[in-house]
């Protein structure tokens, strides 16, 4: 069988540009972790009703937000863009309503930082993400956007399988294309098979868990696997990485990478396609989803470097990567 390398939209691009932002208003902005963490990450649902991104954001995609206010120099903050988090058909089905995750970001003060930026009892608080996470209902929020066109649900959803891959609030697009995929209000759930891998440090930091094992419960299709890395395992092994999941279950992802419907999706922290790149190398289940450099084939996955990774490992049509 032949791979099929998924067809994308067309999808809108910088209605709102930097220069001449929308104004969004807060719907509703709430925590999205199944439990108590050191992380604050929210579910924040922002009406666009009016503006140019009403009805133009694709899942996939992202928006970019302004925080008000200037840096230390003087300057008005650069836009930051987020990970839509809802369907294409928006939150309320008219795509009048978008949403995103952000997640506090949250360190020790760091004097020696060229530009610190704001701190408070000698934390540095992220300037856009602490901004969105206590935007209240009501507020209003600049933004701008859509940005993005490969990181796309296929055009025919029913051609293919799926399996996304993410770390933290790299689950942001995930949960919007499973709900497409599941819930979408013209077409019906899909009878294609979807996996979701996501990877949090501990079970408290999972993300839409709720709704993940709800439509796992509901649809025999969608799959919701978890890789803890810092708990302990029920059979007493250590927690994991979500290559390593992949790795160890192998005989279960196989075939499902194998599978020339399947397109794979990883969001997440930069780094995380490596171990994934050199488990699926290994088990020579690259065909289709990454091309291998000259340097490195023939070679032993295992042994690879991350930096040769980088330069000599490459995604090709039926892997979308966003990773930062
Ligand atoms: P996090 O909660 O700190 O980490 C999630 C999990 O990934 C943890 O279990 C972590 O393990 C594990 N991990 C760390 N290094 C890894 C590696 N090399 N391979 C596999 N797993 C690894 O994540 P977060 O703070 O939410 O960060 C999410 C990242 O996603 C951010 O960098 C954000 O910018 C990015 N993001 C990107 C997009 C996008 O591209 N559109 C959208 C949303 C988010 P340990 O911490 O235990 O080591």
């Amino acid at each position: 069988m032949t791979a099929d390398i998924p067809v994308l939209p067309d999808a809108a691009k910088n209605l709102a540009p930097v220069k001449d932002p929308v104004i969004g208003r807060v719907v509703s902005n709430n925590s999205c972790m199944k439990g108590k963490s050191a992380s604050f990450v929210r579910h924040t649902e922002i009406d666009v009703s009016g503006t140019p991104l009403e009805g133009n954001c694709l899942v996939g995609q992202s928006f970019g937000v302004l925080a008000p206010g200037k840096d230390p120099k003087g300057k008005t903050h650069k836009v930051r863009l987020y990970s839509i988090a809802c369907p294409s058909y928006g939150e309320d089905g008219e795509g009048k309503i978008i949403s995103t995750t952000p997640k506090r970001f949250i360190d020790e003060f760091n004097a020696e930082e060229k530009s610190p930026g704001p701190t408070e009892n000698g934390l540095f608080l992220g300037v856009c993400s602490n901004y969105l996470c206590k935007l209240e209902p009501g507020d209003k929020v600049k933004l701008t956007g859509p940005s993005g066109k490969r990181f796309l649900l296929p055009v025919d959803r029913d051609k293919h399988d799926y399996v996304f891959i993410a770390t933290g609030t790299g689950i942001a697009p995930f949960r919007g294309m499973a709900m497409e995929l599941l819930s979408h209000p013209d077409h019906g759930p899909t009878t294609s098979q979807i996996h979701l891998l996501m990877g949090a440090p501990y079970t408290s930091d999972l993300l839409y868990d709720d709704l993940f094992t709800g439509l796992a419960s509901k649809h025999d299709n969608f799959h919701y696997h978890t890789a803890i890395s810092r708990e302990t395992r029920p059979d007493g092994s250590r927690g994991c990485y979500i290559h390593q999941l992949v790795d160890e279950q192998i005989a279960q992802f196989g075939p499902i990478l194998e599978n020339p419907r399947t397109v794979l999706y990883i969001c997440g922290l930069a780094g995380m396609q490596i171990g994934l790149y050199q488990s699926m190398a290994h088990h020579k289940l690259n065909n289709g989803y990454f091309k291998i450099g000259e340097k490195l084939s023939g070679t032993d996955p295992i042994d690879w470097e991350p930096s040769q990774i980088r330069r000599g490992v490459k995604a090709t049509g039926r892997c979308m990567v966003e990773v930062y």
